[in-house]
């Protein structure tokens, strides 16, 4: 078997995905989902190779999901005792103030991600559920929490404070957290590898049903789109990215909303979701292709909203060498991707419009040769980056 595997845990509110990650080479050895956990019908996927292996049950709880997890791995294989596991990674959204980089999951690092839960209720309690039914199933391995805020953490102060009271915030701990930091990190480091270049200026998008946009300067980030919680920044599948905090207070006075229907509202029942009734890219440009109307003004919202950010971004970091799509939308619209550059020729950005079309999963460019700003697309791999990460503490 191979020579040393991490095993990457994503664990949600009802769900567990899982890796396992062989770090040096990136190579996934298997991976698999529990869901629809303390539900009325649990549902498991056990990948290894061309094997695949599903299986419907009911799953009391995150312990129960992570047993079945070890079954299937006993069932289907790889056999983990061959594996060489050396470390769980675990993804975890918020890591607040506390965390620049992975962390060994120590009393004090689980009390950490406990504390953090009021920032990042919709995660960080779900991930401690993970955490809690990982270290019972495999309580002699070392567990790595690896934050998406991380990468976040050395924001400049102008682009981590919001303009809002300073002793409100302070004590509240109100800032600019950033999210899907492991992606923006892995993909920016990708593109100054490929480019064989360490001073960059990059624009990373990452554009899935979460979508958020960073600006880099020499693998440094110096501004993020999301803020103290995933909710701010671009449109997205179901959240409403930017928009004034007084909708909020029109929405509670007028509509007489309470704080947890607004959440699910602006987090949930938004974003493409909410302007066209499909979240789905693809489904949005079908309904554009039937001459839906209101799918067609919720592509140029997505579009216009990318432009702004692009623009601000080049003009925060005072130059723009790369822009890099990611993620799901990201790496595989073409459509959506030539919407965007046609709108940044002001910058000096040529696509290349067969490698934008030519359908592949390796990191390439889209750009014409002489662009003056280049255009890729790289894969994102948060599974290999937090596998990656995880190693560098064992
Ligand atoms: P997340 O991890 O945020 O759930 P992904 O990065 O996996 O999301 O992206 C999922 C989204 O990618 C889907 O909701 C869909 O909108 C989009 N997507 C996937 N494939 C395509 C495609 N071929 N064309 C357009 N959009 C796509």
């Amino acid at each position: 078997m191979s020579d040393k595997s991490v095993l990457v845990v994503n664990s949600g509110s009802s769900s567990i995905k899982y890796q396992l990650v062989e770090p040096e080479t990136g190579r996934c050895i298997a991976k698999g989902l529990v869901e629809a956990i303390g539900e009325a019908g649990g549902h498991a996927k056990h990948t290894f190779g061309e094997e695949v292996k599903e299986l419907d049950r009911v799953i009391d709880d995150h312990t129960v999901g992570m047993e079945i997890m070890e079954q299937l791995f006993a069932e289907v294989g790889p056999d983990l005792a061959s594996c060489h596991i050396v470390a769980v990674g675990h993804r975890i959204v918020q890591g607040g103030k506390y965390f620049a980089g992975p962390a060994l999951i120590d009393d004090d690092v689980h009390q950490k991600i406990v504390d953090l839960c009021p920032l990042g209720p919709l995660h960080n309690p779900a991930h401690l559920k993970g955490i809690d039914a990982a270290r019972k199933i495999f309580p002699d391995l070392p567990h790595v929490a690896v934050f998406d805020t991380a990468f976040f953490q050395g924001l400049p102060e102008e682009a981590a404070r919001y303009a809002l009271n300073r002793e409100v915030a302070d004590k509240y701990e109100i800032r600019r957290y950033g999210a899907h930091g492991t992606s923006h990190q892995f993909v920016s480091g990708e593109v100054a590898a490929i480019l064989g270049r360490d001073d960059l200026k990059q624009i990373v998008l990452h554009l899935g049903n979460g979508a958020s946009a960073s600006a880099v300067v020499a693998g440094k980030a110096v501004d993020t789109s999301m803020g103290l919680t995933p909710l701010e920044g671009l449109v997205m599948g179901g959240r409403t990215g930017d928009i004034d905090p007084a909708a909020v207070f029109h929405l509670a006075r007028e509509a007489k909303m309470s704080i947890d229907e607004i959440d699910d509202l602006f987090n949930k029942q938004s974003g493409m979701k909410g302007l066209t009734g499909d979240n789905d890219m693809r489904r949005v440009w079908e309904r554009i292709a039937s001459g839906d109307e209101n799918a067609q003004a919720a592509m140029d919202i997505y579009v216009h909203r990318l432009v702004k950010y692009v623009g601000a971004y080049h003009a925060v970091m005072g130059g723009l060498d790369v822009i890099t799509f990611t993620a799901g939308i990201g790496e595989n619209d073409a459509a959506l991707r030539a919407r965007l550059i046609d709108r940044l020729g002001f910058l000096g950005v040529e696509l290349d419009e067969e490698a934008n079309a030519r359908r592949s999963d390796e990191a390439r460019t889209i750009s014409k040769e002489g662009s003056r700003v280049r255009v890729m697309v790289v894969p994102t791999n948060e599974e290999m980056a937090i596998a990656r990460q995880a190693m560098t503490l064992v």
